[in-house]
C-alpha cells in the first residue's frame, strides 16, 4: 500500500530523525502491506515547534475562516472515501461496507458539524459586568487508538481546529496508514503549514515524548485505561490539560415489556461490529430471569447473521481483529470465561479460519457479575449475557464495574427506559435503539476517562476562558 516515508511537519513530508520502521500488517491474511517511520523524541520535537510556530496566526484566523477550512478537509475526506476505507480495510481488517459507511462515513459527519459549529460558537459571552473569551488552549498532543482509525483522529482535529489549536498527531502503530492520509487530506484542504503535524510511532517512544513535552499544552488521549492513566500522570505532573477516553465494559439493559427480540438483535450487533472493538461496544447484556432463556436463545441464533472472511468481500460482516496480540488476548478471555464456568452458546476457540486474527462470534450464558468476562475490557467479539431479578438488581449490576462509557435502556416505552437510565453511571445511554449523534458529548465517567469529545461538549475540551471585568 502507498505509505510515506517521513512525517508530515510543517506543511510538508520530511525525513524521520531515527532509522527504525514500523510494519503494517493486514490482520486478513498476516501479510505486510506496507511500512512507515518510527518517530523518535527529536522528530516530536520537531512537529511540536511547528505547532508553536503555526498556532499565534491560526488562533488569529477569523472562526469563520477556519470553519471553512474544516469544511474543505470534509469535502476531501467525502472525495477520497473509497481510498480511505480500503485502507482501514487493509490495515484494521474491517469489513468493507462497514469502513464505507462508519470509518469513513462517521468523521465525515463529525467534520460537518465542526465546519458548522466554528462558524456559529459563541467565542465570547456577556456575563454581568464581564466579558469571557473562550480561546484556543494551544498545542495539542493527540495520541489515538486503532480501533476506528480515522474517526478517532477527526475527533481530536476537527474541535481543535474549529477552537483555534494546532495539533501534532501521534496515531496508533497499527494503523498509521490512513493517518498518512488524513495527513495528505489536511494538506489538499489547504490548511496553513504547521496547524496539523503527523509523527509516526510507537507508544513508549514517540507517545510519551509528546504527552511529556512542554511544548505541548493539552493531551488529548484516546485507548487503553493502562496507558490513560500514565498520560494521566505525566499531564498532572505538569498541569497540562488533559482529556482521557479509556475502555468500556457498557451495559445492555432489556427491561421487561421491551422487543425483546429486537433489543437482542441489536445488542449483538452492536458487540459484533468492528469486531468488538469499540470502546463504547455493548458486552454485557442485562436480561430478566423470566426472559433469560428465550434471550439466550435469541442471541446464539443471530451471531449467524456475522459471517467471518474476506473483509473485502461483500458478504462478510465480521473482520478478524487487528493484530496477533489481541487475537491471543481475546481468547484467553474465552478461556478464562469457560474456566469460570460461564456457559458457552456460541463461538469459542475453534478459529473460523486457517489464517489471520480470527475469532468466531462468541456468546457466553450464565455469566455472573464478578466473573471476569463481566468486568474486563475484553475488546474482541464476545458477548456476557446476565440475568437479573428486579430493576435494582440490573442497575446494581450495570453499575458494579470501575467503567461508564456507553450502555443501552430497552423497555416498554421510553419513560421508562429514560428513568432507568438517569441512574446508570455512565456517559452515554442509547434508548430503545437510539442511534449514533454527531453533536452528543461521548466520554466516560469513573475509569472511562476525563472530558468529552464530539459536539459543543467536543469543542469545549480545546478552549480556556479569559475573563475582562469592565
Ligand atoms: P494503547 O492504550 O496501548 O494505545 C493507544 C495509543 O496510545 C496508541 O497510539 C499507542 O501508541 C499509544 N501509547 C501506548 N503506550 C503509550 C505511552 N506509554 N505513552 C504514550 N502513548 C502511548 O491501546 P492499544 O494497545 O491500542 O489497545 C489495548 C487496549 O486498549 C484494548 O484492548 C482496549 O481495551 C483498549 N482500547 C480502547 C479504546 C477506546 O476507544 N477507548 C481504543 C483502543 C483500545
Amino acid at each position: 500500500m502507498k505509505a510515506h516515508d517521513g512525517m508530515y511537519i510543517g506543511g510538508e513530508w520530511r525525513p524521520a530523525a531515527g532509522s527504525g520502521r514500523i510494519e503494517v500488517i493486514n490482520p486478513a491474511d498476516e501479510q505486510v502491506i506496507g511500512g512507515v517511520p518510527a518517530g523518535t523524541a527529536e522528530d516530536v520535537d520537531a512537529a511540536v515547534r511547528a505547532a508553536r510556530a503555526a498556532f499565534p496566526g491560526w488562533a488569529a484566523t477569523p472562526a469563520a475562516e477556519r470553519a471553512a477550512l474544516i469544511g474543505a478537509l470534509r469535502d476531501v475526506l467525502v472525495a477520497r472515501r473509497t481510498e480511505i476505507a480500503e485502507t482501514v480495510t487493509a490495515e484494521l481488517g474491517s469489513p468493507l461496507g462497514f469502513a464505507e459507511a462508519v470509518h469513513v462515513g462517521a468523521p465525515i459527519a463529525v467534520a460537518a458539524s465542526y465546519a458548522k459549529l466554528a462558524a456559529s460558537y459563541a467565542f465570547e459571552e456577556r456575563l454581568g459586568n464581564s466579558t469571557v473569551f473562550l480561546e484556543p488552549v494551544g498545542v495539542v498532543g493527540a495520541i489515538t487508538p486503532w480501533n476506528y482509525p480515522l474517526h478517532q483522529v477527526v475527533a481530536k482535529v476537527a474541535p481543535a481546529l474549529a477552537a483555534g489549536c494546532t495539533i501534532v498527531l501521534k496515531p496508533a502503530e497499527d494503523t498509521p496508514l490512513t493517518a498518512q492520509l488524513f495527513a495528505e487530506a489536511v494538506h489538499e484542504a489547504g490548511i496553513p503549514a504547521g496547524v496539523f503535524n503527523l509523527v509516526t510511532g510507537t507508544g513508549p517512544v514517540a507517545g510519551q515524548a509528546l504527552a511529556e513535552h512542554e511544548g505541548v499544552d493539552l493531551v488529548s488521549f484516546t485507548g487503553s485505561t493502562a496507558v490513560g492513566k500514565k498520560i494521566g500522570a505525566i499531564a498532572g505532573a505538569a498541569v497540562k490539560r488533559v482529556a482521557l477516553e479509556l475502555g468500556g465494559k457498557s451495559a445492555n439493559v432489556i427491561l421487561p415489556g421491551a422487543d425483546l427480540a429486537k433489543a437482542v438483535a441489536a445488542g449483538v450487533g452492536h458487540v459484533m461490529n468492528n469486531t468488538g472493538q469499540s470502546c463504547n461496544a455493548l458486552t454485557r447484556m442485562l436480561v430478566h430471569r423470566d426472559q433469560y432463556e428465550e434471550a439466550v436463545a435469541l442471541a446464539a441464533a443471530a451471531v449467524a447473521n456475522y459471517p467471518s472472511g474476506d473483509p473485502r468481500d461483500p458478504g462478510t460482516r465480521l473482520g478478524p481483529v487487528v493484530n496477533a496480540k489481541q487475537r491471543d488476548r481475546v481468547r484467553g478471555y474465552i478461556a478464562t470465561g469457560v474456566e469460570e464456568g460461564a456457559r458457552l452458546v456460541a463461538g469459542g476457540l475453534d478459529a473460523p479460519h486457517e489464517r489471520g486474527y480470527f475469532i468466531a462470534p462468541t456468546v457466553f450464558a450464565d455469566v455472573t457479575p464478578e466473573m471476569t468476562i463481566a468486568q474486563e475490557e475484553i475488546f474482541g467479539p464476545v458477548l456476557s449475557i446476565l440475568s437479573y431479578q428486579d430493576e435494582e438488581d440490573a442497575l446494581r449490576i450495570a453499575n458494579g464495574t470501575v467503567y461508564g462509557l456507553g450502555g443501552a435502556v430497552w423497555a416498554a416505552d421510553a419513560e421508562t427506559a429514560v428513568a432507568f437510565a438517569r441512574r446508570m453511571d455512565t456517559g452515554q445511554v442509547d434508548i430503545n435503539g437510539g442511534r449514533f449523534n454527531v453533536l452528543a458529548p461521548f466520554g466516560g465517567y469513573k475509569q472511562s476517562g476525563v472530558g468529552r469529545e464530539l459536539g459543543p461538549h467536543g469543542l469545549g475540551e480545546y478552549l480556556q476562558t479569559k475573563s475582562l471585568q469592565f
